[in-house]
């Protein structure tokens, strides 16, 4: 079983006197700067003048250059895109690194596959929120937190678990009881969920508009059936409130019935087989290879995945479904 830190196994004496950087103000950077602040602590933005910047200052935050940034403070939030944040890290941060400074980094990606190999004295550390930016601000300030894993990496100091936790806890991560992880484990999760749950989800519903197209079913309904009511989300909620076996009780019992009686016909062994082939490229690297050499190359083989799905007719029938839906919405208010 997983150690579970809540909010009363953090001091946050431990961060007194401290400065931290936050380095990038996107998705997530702004959520968790936001956050620190309103727990009272000082927070350093560190990013180029653009308007992520404007945002920043918009804000009330004083912003610097990620150098200037990374020299001022202790306590080092790389909260960059995953792609970018190696470069990032070479050219501005690594040079001003200082002893018993900590590195805090929202995903295990780059210290995973070793794109970042901090020096050997500082504070290698993950809070890495399971969810959404924005849920992660909402979360803290409707005072209910937001899922999250918490690992360290490297402890330089003697203090980086009791040093994490109470970051965890500024920022609001520890509310809801954040599980202990490496960031290797965090890694693989995080890419199996995006290469082996999403594509099957996916391969799902578009089997499913595929075989409803063609026996005739209207795109307007079967959509709608299928996920435009937001039942599916509703019941993906419900799985996430009370589990997903209560959550089947709350449906009708014919429902439950058909559901029960078909679950084995769509159990495939092929489905497993090709899970654990994927999970074992991440494990191997593979994954973390391919992505780099696409990046470095500038995306093309990303561009042309997206085109390929962009001309598929389902997909443009789903947009047709959506704007008549959305005119009905604008009609009725
Ligand atoms: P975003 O794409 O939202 O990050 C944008 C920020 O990165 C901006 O401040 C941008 O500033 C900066 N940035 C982008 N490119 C560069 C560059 N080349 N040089 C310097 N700065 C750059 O990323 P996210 O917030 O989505 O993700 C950040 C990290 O947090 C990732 O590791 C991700 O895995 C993790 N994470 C994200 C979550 C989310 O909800 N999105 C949830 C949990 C973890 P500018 O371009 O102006 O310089």
């Amino acid at each position: 079983m997983s150690v579970i830190y809540r909010d009363a196994n953090a001091d946050l004496s431990l961060l007194m006197d401290k400065q931290i950087a936050i380095l990038g103000y996107g998705n997530i950077g702004r959520p968790i700067a936001l956050n620190l602040r309103d727990s009272a602590f000082p927070v350093l933005i560190g990013n180029r003048e653009d308007a992520y910047a404007t945002q920043a200052y918009h804000d009330g935050f004083e912003v610097a250059a990620v150098a200037d940034a990374v020299q001022r403070s202790n306590v080092i939030m790389l909260l960059l895109p995953d792609e970018v944040a190696t470069q990032v890290y070479h050219q501005d941060i690594a040079p001003h690194l200082q002893q018993s400074d900590m590195l805090v980094f929202a995903s295990g990606y780059n210290v995973a596959f070793g794109f970042i190999e901090p020096p050997p004295f500082v504070d290698v550390v993950l809070v890495a929120p399971q969810t959404v930016g924005q849920a992660v601000r909402e979360g803290y300030v409707a005072g209910e937190g937001f899922p999250s894993f918490v690992a360290v990496g490297q402890d330089a100091s003697g203090e980086a678990w009791p040093r994490v936790l109470a970051v965890a806890k500024a920022l609001g991560a520890l509310n809801q009881g954040a599980i202990e992880i490496t960031f290797k484990m965090e890694a693989e999760l995080d890419l199996f969920t995006q290469q082996a749950l999403m594509p099957a989800i996916h391969s799902v519903i578009h089997s499913a508009i595929e075989v409803l197209s063609r026996e005739g079913f209207p795109p307007e309904a079967l959509f709608t059936s299928l996920y435009l009511s937001r039942e599916l989300s509703y019941i993906a909620a419900k799985w996430a409130d009370v589990g997903v076996l209560p959550s089947m009780k709350m449906h009708s019992l014919t429902s439950q019935y058909g559901t029960l009686s078909r679950i084995e016909r769509f159990k495939e062994v092929k489905l497993d087989r090709q899970m654990e082939a994927v999970l074992g490229a991440i494990r191997a690297g593979d994954f973390a290879q391919e992505w780099a050499t696409e990046c470095a190359d500038g995306y093309p083989r990303l561009e042309s995945l997206w085109r390929r799905l962009q001309n598929m007719a389902i997909w443009r029938d789903e947009q047709r479904v959506l704007d008549m839906l959305r005119q009905n919405d604008r009609a009725d208010s």
